[in-house]
């Protein structure tokens, strides 16, 4: 899965249409990105990957910062923040992928030692 494979990200319950855009289109960015809280949307300038998930972390950051710090966050915060949770996740790859295992339903690994498991057959009296 690639940062290009993502058209849609939730955002506090709030989904947001993700685009990357190259140079070339219509759309100028004057910034590596731009969040649109009333039109929900997420545009990034491709910048390559690494620059483009820790900008996309740059957006959320912001709508996570109205959302629920009454924007107390000034852009320094918001950029250190996106800077320092994209180099923790790139340098951690176990750590990203339990934040995704942590979050998909028991019923897609297979426990041996779940309690709740009756597949031991019937037991007749
Ligand atoms: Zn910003």
């Amino acid at each position: 899965m690639k940062l290009d494979d993502i058209e849609v990200i939730r955002i506090d319950g709030v989904d947001y249409d993700v685009s990357i855009l190259d140079e070339s289109t219509q759309v100028c960015l004057d910034t590596l990105g731009t969040y649109d809280k009333r039109n929900r949307t997420i545009k990034i300038l491709d910048s390559g990957e690494k620059v483009n998930i820790q900008t996309l972390w740059h957006e959320i950051l912001h709508a996570i910062n109205e959302n629920r710090l009454n924007g107390e966050l000034d852009e320094r915060s918001i950029e250190s923040l996106a800077t320092g949770i994209s180099q923790v996740l790139f340098d951690n790859h176990d750590f990203a992928v339990a934040c995704y295992m942590a979050d998909v339903p028991d019923i897609y690994f297979e426990h041996d030692d779940d309690p709740d498991d009756e597949e031991e057959g019937d037991e007749e009296d």
